[in-house]
């Protein structure tokens, strides 16, 4: 779908603003901070109007917001509707995505002791990576 379209659909007003923050989140294949949204983006823009897009994006699930340790570090990943979950390195801060869950029966037995429909979870991993390790 094209961005503009998909404003439209998920009840956002197009703005030039919006389509280039929602572009470079669906070109990216990693979860982007919003300073490296910032850098990537065709039209220059203050942080703030970046956060307001994002909240907004996020209000209609159209972004993942992640917030690690630091909260000046959140995440924001296009919700490609693929479950997956993220290891960062806790030293060079490069995220890869791990595809795969363990978490499916965990919900469902977390679902039958309370009662509640589970919708979603977010797991979080950190550790240092090869390269890291090494150069210690
Ligand atoms: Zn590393
Ligand atoms: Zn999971």
């Amino acid at each position: 779908m094209k961005v503009k379209e998909e404003l439209k659909s998920n009840g956002l007003k197009y703005t030039k603003q919006r389509a280039d923050v929602l572009h470079v989140l669906k070109s990216s294949e990693i979860p982007l901070t919003i300073n490296q949204i910032r850098d990537e983006l065709q039209i220059e823009m203050d942080l703030s109007t970046i956060y307001r897009i994002l909240d907004a994006f996020e209000a209609k699930h159209l972004v993942n917001k992640t917030v690690p340790i630091e909260p000046s570090m959140s995440l924001y990943d296009y919700n490609r509707d693929i479950h997956k979950h993220h290891l960062t390195c806790t030293e060079c801060g490069i995220i890869i995505v791990i595809e795969s869950c363990p978490l499916g029966n965990y919900e469902k037995q977390v679902q039958e002791k309370t009662g509640y429909i589970i919708e979603r979870h977010q797991l979080e991993l950190y550790g240092l990576c090869p390269r890291c390790q090494r150069s210690n």
